[in-house]
């Protein structure tokens, strides 16, 4: 049980909705472990009351907090100073409290990267395929420029919304090649990359019969590639048996998951994330 004193730290999430969390059940038990005088929770804040939440939370001195939709974006004017990667990416998923204000990042860069960093891998020789041009690719096409991947390659079915993605990295320091196609174009890329990333929702429960790739197009897939799939839920998604089926390394979205959350608590308390106990509450709360 967490005890609540006069000097209980508070940490939380906001969002609209926030009721799905389930950051609060992982960085609680968490922090039960590494016995601190701390609590995170939930705090439902509506779009239109982001700058009131934010007054207010100075006010209480509050440590710091994740953000979730609809606040990724539109939190960042309102900050003291930005990573240069989460303004690169346009979202913040964590802020914290300085003396000169609020400071924010984006750990989901983190977390995407913290599976493959365990790989003995030489990504210097690797091109990524991305599928998918969303909030999420944003912080996978930094997390594999901060790998070294020198080209990466992202697949959309929105030739408008594409052209928009490429525009968007033009004012940023990206230190990689990015390349767009589109859909049609999934068969020859498929065969010859070593890394395939599925950054898009398809085949994320209830839609477990689904996947982004047809059967045609996954028979051209390298054996020994590694697959990525961001999804949680289910595990493994349809795409990702199907992959393991061709011989590939698998990877399901959870330990991003994790490690985000791990990556936040250690910007906030200044100490290492108990990871291990983070992954068995996740797992065990996993629908
Ligand atoms: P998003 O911003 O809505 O982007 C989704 C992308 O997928 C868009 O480019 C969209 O294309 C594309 N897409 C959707 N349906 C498609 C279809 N049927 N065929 C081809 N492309 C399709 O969403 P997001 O925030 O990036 O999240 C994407 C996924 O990543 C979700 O499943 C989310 O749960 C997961 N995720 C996981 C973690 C983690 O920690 N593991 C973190 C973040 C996100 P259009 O733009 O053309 O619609």
């Amino acid at each position: 049980m967490v005890i609540i004193t006069g000097k209980t730290k508070l940490l939380g999430i906001i969002g609209d909705p926030v009721e799905h969390s389930l950051s609060p059940v992982m960085q609680n038990e968490a922090i039960a472990n590494l016995g601190l005088d701390c609590v995170y929770i939930p705090l439902p804040v509506k779009q239109e009351d982001l700058a009131k939440a934010l007054a207010g939370f100075s006010a209480i001195g509050l440590v710091g907090f994740n953000v979730t939709i609809p606040h990724k974006q539109a939190i960042i004017p309102m900050l003291t100073e930005v990573t240069p990667n989460a303004a690169a990416i346009g979202a913040v998923n964590t802020v914290w409290s300085t003396p000169e204000g609020w400071q924010g990042t984006n750990t989901d860069i983190d977390g995407f990267m913290a599976p493959l960093k365990q790989m003995e891998q030489d990504w210097s020789n690797i091109t990524p395929v991305i599928l998918g041009n969303g909030g999420a690719a944003r912080a996978v096409v930094v997390g594999c420029a901060e790998l070294g991947c020198p080209e990466i390659g992202v697949v959309g079915r929105s030739e408008q919304k594409l052209d928009l993605f490429t525009q968007s990295w033009r004012q940023t320091s990206l230190s990689t090649t990015l390349k767009v196609y589109k859909w049609q174009e999934l068969a020859g890329l498929v065969s010859s990359t070593d890394l395939l990333i599925n950054t898009t929702p398809v085949g994320m429960y209830p839609y477990v019969n689904e996947s982004p790739l047809d059967l045609e197009v996954m028979d051209k897939l390298k054996p020994g590639a590694i697959v990525y799939d961001l999804i949680y839920t289910p595990r493994p998604t349809l795409f990702l048996q199907r992959a393991q089926q061709r011989g590939a390394i698998v990877i399901d979205g959870t330990e991003m998951l994790v490690q985000q959350g791990a990556a936040a608590l250690e910007i906030w308390l200044q100490q290492p994330a108990p990871v291990e106990v983070m992954r068995k509450s996740l797992l065990a709360n996993l629908r």
